[in-house]
C-alpha cells in the first residue's frame, strides 16, 4: 500500500519532541512490511537541508485565501531515512529556523497544507491511505473531503494520529477565507468552542483516528482540553496504538554520540564509564544514584515540580543521590531549575537547552529517569531510558502506564506513583535510593529492562492492520 505521512516534524530533519521521532521512524518500519511509506513535511532551514542532495519534483501556485504562493516539493536523492521524504517549500512562510513559534504559524501550517493537496490532486495515481498527525496537518482531512477544489482526494482514506491533544491549533473565523471555498453548512466539521480547531475538525473528518497509547485514549475522555465530549461521541473510530522505538538510533551498544558502548551482557561497566564522563562533565558524585530528567521543561511534563521535590529529597532523604537535568521551556521553571543550583552545587546541575548528543549520554550514563508527567501520551524517554539500563520513575499516567510496571508488582521492572505531587515523587526517589544499594536487585532489572522489546515491529503491523482496515 502506499501511505504518505504529512507532519511538521520528521526526525533527523526536524525535531521538536516525540512526533518527529515517531514520524522519522515508523515510515521505515511500514517499508520494512514492504509497503510504500513517504513523508511530507515543511521546507525549514534545517542543517539537514543543506547537508543532502535534493531534486525538484513539482513546482506550481496556489492561494492562501486572497494570497496566491508559489511552492515548490523536493525529495531527498538517496532516501537515507528509509522512505521519500519530500519538502514542501513556501518562500518567506516556511523556511525558517525554527519549527513553531511563530505569529504567523496559522498562515504557515494553512499554506503548507494546500500546497500538499493541491499536489496530491496532480498525481496520476492517489495514494491509498494519507496519515496525518498532530493539528498542524489537520485540516488536511476537511480539506479532501469537503473543499471543492479538492474533490478529488474525496475517497481517499486519512488517518489522524494525535501525540499531544493538548495542543489544537485553533484560531478564529476571520481567517475563515484561507480555507478553498467549502459549503458554509460543513461550518460544523471545522468549529469547536466557536474557533476553527484544526485537531478538533480532523478528529471529526478523518476515517480513523489513533492515539499513541491505549491509556492516553481512555484519558482524553475525561482530559482532552476541551475536547472530551468529541472524543467520546467518536470512540467508535479511534483507537490506541503504542509507539515503538527505532533501535537503530537508539541502542547502546551501537550509539554514534556514545565513546562506550554495551549491551545486557556489559552493561555494568559500560554504564558506569559513561556515568563517569556525566559525572565529571556536570561536577557530580559518580558514587551516588544519578536521577536525571529529559524533556519540555513545562507543566504538562510536571517539571515545575523538580526544584521542590530535588530540594525535598535532600533535606529528607540526605545527599545521598546526584540530579540531573536537561531541558528548556517554561521561564519560571528554567530560572527555579538554575536557582537550585545555589543550593546544591555538589549534587545537583541542570542544562537549559536542547542537546541531543547529551541526551543519548543521560540515556546511558543515569541510573534513574524521572518523569512526573501530568500528560504523557506515550512518552519515548521511558522507553530509550529502558534500552540502556535506566530505571524509569514514572508518574502513572497515559502511555507511562502501559509500559512500565512498579517493581511491586508481579514481573515489574520500573517505579511507578500515582499523584503528580512534590510528596509522591519524592517517595519515589527514596524508593528508588534504596534500590541503588540492593546491587543484586538493581543489576538484574537493569539487565531485565534493556531486554524488554518495545521495537516498531507490532505497533507498526497494527498501523498496516488499520490501513488494511479500508479496503
Ligand atoms: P514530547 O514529545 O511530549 O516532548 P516524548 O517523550 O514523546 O515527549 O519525546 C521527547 C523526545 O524529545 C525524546 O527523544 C527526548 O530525548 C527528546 N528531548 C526532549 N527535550 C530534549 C532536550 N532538551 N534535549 C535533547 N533531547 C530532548
Amino acid at each position: 500500500m502506499q501511505i504518505v505521512h504529512v507532519s511538521a516534524e520528521c526526525y533527523p530533519v526536524a525535531k521538536v519532541g516525540g512526533l518527529g521521532d515517531v514520524v522519522g521512524s515508523l515510515p521505515r518500519f511500514l517499508n520494512e512490511l514492504g509497503h510504500d511509506a513517504s513523508v511530507v513535511m515543511p521546507m525549514y532551514r534545517s542543517s539537514y537541508l543543506y547537508n543532502h542532495d535534493w531534486e525538484v519534483v513539482h513546482k506550481a501556485s496556489s492561494n492562501l485565501g486572497h494570497w496566491w504562493f508559489d511552492y515548490t516539493v523536493i525529495k531527498e536523492k538517496s532516501n537515507a531515512q528509509g522512505f521519500e521524504l519530500f519538502l514542501i517549500d513556501i518562500n518567506g512562510l516556511l523556511d525558517r529556523e525554527k519549527v513553531y513559534g511563530y505569529e504567523d504559524d496559522v498562515e504557515r501550517f494553512c499554506a503548507f497544507q494546500i500546497a500538499f493537496a493541491n499536489w496530491v490532486c496532480s498525481w496520476k495515481k492517489l495514494p491509498h491511505v494519507i496519515h496525518v498527525h498532530d493539528h498542524h496537518a489537520g485540516l488536511i482531512p476537511f480539506i479532501m473531503q469537503h473543499t471543492h477544489a479538492f474533490k478529488r482526494l474525496e475517497s481517499v482514506p486519512s488517518v489522524l494520529t494525535i501525540h499531544n491533544a493538548q495542543y489544537q491549533g485553533s484560531f478564529g473565523w476571520d481567517k475563515t477565507t484561507y480555507l478553498p471555498h467549502w459549503d458554509s453548512w460543513k461550518r460544523g466539521m471545522l468549529e469547536w468552542l466557536g474557533a476553527i480547531n484544526p485537531l478538533a475538525s480532523a478528529i471529526k473528518c478523518a476515517w480513523k483516528v489513533t492515539t499513541v497509547s491505549n491509556n492516553y485514549l481512555g484519558e482524553l475522555k475525561h482530559m482532552s482540553n476541551g475536547l472530551e465530549s468529541l472524543f467520546e461521541y467518536e470512540k467508535g473510530k479511534c483507537s490506541g496504538i503504542i509507539n515503538g522505538i527505532d533501535y537503530k538510533v537508539w541502542d547502546p551498544s551501537s550509539d554514534p554520540y556514545l565513546n562506550d558502548h554495551y549491551s545486557p551482557l556489559s552493561f555494568s561497566e559500560g554504564k558506569s564509564k559513561n556515568k563517569a564522563l556525566l559525572c565529571n562533565e556536570f561536577g557530580l558524585d559518580p558514587r551516588k544514584p544519578l536521577f536525571v530528567f529529559i524533556g519540555r521543561l513545562v507543566g504538562e511534563k510536571g517539571a515545575d515540580l523538580l526544584p521542590q521535590s530535588i530540594h525535598d529529597s535532600f533535606q529528607h532523604i540526605g545527599r545521598k543521590m546526584n540530579f540531573l537535568v536537561l531541558g528548556s521551556g517554561e521561564t519560571e521553571v528554567e530560572s527555579g531549575l538554575s536557582l537550585l543550583k545555589n543550593y546544591a552545587k555538589q549534587d545537583y546541575n541542570v542544562y537549559i537547552g536542547y542537546n541531543e548528543k547529551l541526551s543519548h549520554l543521560m540515556y546511558a550514563g543515569a541510573d534513574f529517569l524521572l518523569m512526573p508527567s501530568r500528560v504523557e501520551p506515550c512518552g519515548l524517554n521511558q522507553l530509550y531510558a529502558m534500552k540502556y539500563g535506566t530505571i524509569p520513575v514514572v508518574r502513572e499516567t497515559g502511555g507511562l502506564k502501559d509500559t512500565v510496571k512498579d517493581m511491586g508488582e508481579h514481573g515489574g521492572y520500573g517505579i511507578t506513583f500515582i499523584h503528580p505531587s512534590v510528596g509522591d515523587i519524592t517517595h519515589a526517589i527514596y524508593r528508588a535510593t534504596e534500590l541503588y544499594h540492593q546491587k543484586e536487585t538493581f543489576n538484574n532489572n537493569r539487565k531485565k529492562i534493556m531486554e524488554l522489546d518495545f521495537s516498531w515491529t507490532r505497533s507498526a503491523n497494527d498501523y498496516v492492520n488499520l490501513y488494511q482496515s479500508f479496503y
